[in-house]
């Protein structure tokens, strides 16, 4: 009669495993070979447990899902994109409707991680961003120019009529700040001897600010293209933020 002590069917099972070795690890990877075909005929069956179980999953073990489906991607790039792409000329007319139809949903769901992604590459992100401007620039040069004709013609305009402007006041104040040797940046105090001098409307034209010697101040070239049309105070907040940011 078998015994029915777990300790001795402990042993019992030992003694045949390492008798049999060979027969036991062949035996072990047959009972695999049937798990892994059930298992998968199990996922072929129930693709909305399979959905949900992923779901849950995702909460605890995102990390390592992901790696698996960009690993699996990589392995297969090719093959995926040649699908997609054919899918794509195939459907064509049929694609770009239901992307339109998707469009705004996508981009809330993006920003934040847009955001995240720019702020962890910010090099990277900044090069290409370059990069791509100069791109349009050139491509568009022209039209950028005139543009650029037409909205200082217009800058030219909100001047006068922002009245009072001192034409003879404002030509001593250039000439005197372009010949002194001592001339400073008024936001960060660069002595700008041998560069570029901007003048900076302190409280800015486009903000009721008035284009008179007492509004305008020696800047450097960063202080001015930083600051812009904001007030001093918005400007010192803007860069506050940008700091926080790490830019
Ligand atoms: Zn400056």
């Amino acid at each position: 009669m078998p015994s029915t002590d777990p300790t001795i069917l402990r042993l019992q099972r030992q003694r045949y495993y390492e008798k049999n070795l060979e027969k036991a690890l062949a035996y072990g990877r047959s009972r695999k070979r049937v798990r892994t075909e059930y298992n998968r005929e199990w996922r072929r069956l129930h693709p909305d447990r399979v959905r949900a179980y992923t779901q849950k999953r995702l909460l605890w073990d995102a990390e390592k899902l992901n790696a698996g489906k960009r690993s699996w991607y990589l392995k297969n790039r090719e093959r995926i994109l040649k699908k997609r792409s054919d899918y794509y000329y195939a459907n064509k007319e049929a694609v770009l409707e239901k992307n339109k139809a998707r469009a705004p949903r996508y981009r809330y769901a993006r920003k934040g991680y847009n955001f995240k992604y720019r702020m962890e590459n910010l090099q990277a992100c900044r090069s290409k961003e370059r990069a791509k401007a100069k791109r349009y620039y050139m491509a568009h040069r022209d039209e950028l120019i005139a543009k650029s004709i037409s909205e200082q013609r217009q800058r030219r305009e909100l001047f006068q009529a922002s009245g009072l402007t001192d034409r003879v006041g404002i030509k001593k104040k250039i000439l005197e700040a372009k010949s002194s040797p001592f001339t400073k940046c008024f936001h960060c105090g660069t002595l700008l001897v041998g560069k570029p001098i901007h003048f900076d409307h302190l409280q800015p034209i486009s903000r009721m600010g008035k284009h008179i010697p007492d509004n305008l101040v020696p800047s450097c070239q960063p202080c001015n293209q930083s600051k812009k049309d904001k007030t001093v105070e918005e400007w010192n907040d803007y860069k506050l933020l940008c700091h926080k940011e790490g830019k």
